[in-house]
């Protein structure tokens, strides 16, 4: 696994919070992208080096939106760069860890991603994700 790739936060309200890091980070997102088939809106930000993902449900059984409801809005999850996803979920799936997802998923940002399941990594959702070339 190579470095924190984003932080990923559930928001209410995609526009009001996109406001909020707008001027937390002095800078608008670089980019908006609607995944339809996690049921989210999303928005990202550079702060120097650091990705922060802000996520909205657009439909009301999505993760996020069941998130939200049972935490209310805060950090939901945090991703790491993996340069062959393939081989890392088998390297965690060998150490226990349950993946939530074993057929990869376009995520956003070009990505490929996979999560494990926070029952085995302390409560933390983790997000594996590869650059798609
Ligand atoms: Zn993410």
């Amino acid at each position: 696994m190579n470095k924190i790739e984003h932080i990923g936060i559930a928001v209410k309200d995609l526009k009001a919070s996109n406001v909020i890091f707008e001027k937390l980070f002095g800078q608008p997102p670089y980019k908006e992208e609607e995944v339809e088939s996690e049921g989210v809106k999303t928005s990202f930000f550079m702060n120097g080096p650091n990705k922060i993902e802000l996520l909205e449900a657009t439909k009301e059984d999505s993760p996020i939106a069941k998130f939200i409801e049972k935490k209310g809005e805060g950090i939901h999850h945090i991703a790491f760069d993996v340069t062959d996803i393939v081989a890392e979920i088998e390297r965690l799936k060998s150490e226990g860890f349950v993946v939530l997802n074993e057929q990869l998923k376009k995520g956003a940002d070009n990505k490929l991603v996979a999560f494990l399941h926070p029952k085995t990594t302390n409560g933390v959702l983790v997000e594996l994700c590869q650059e798609i070339n």
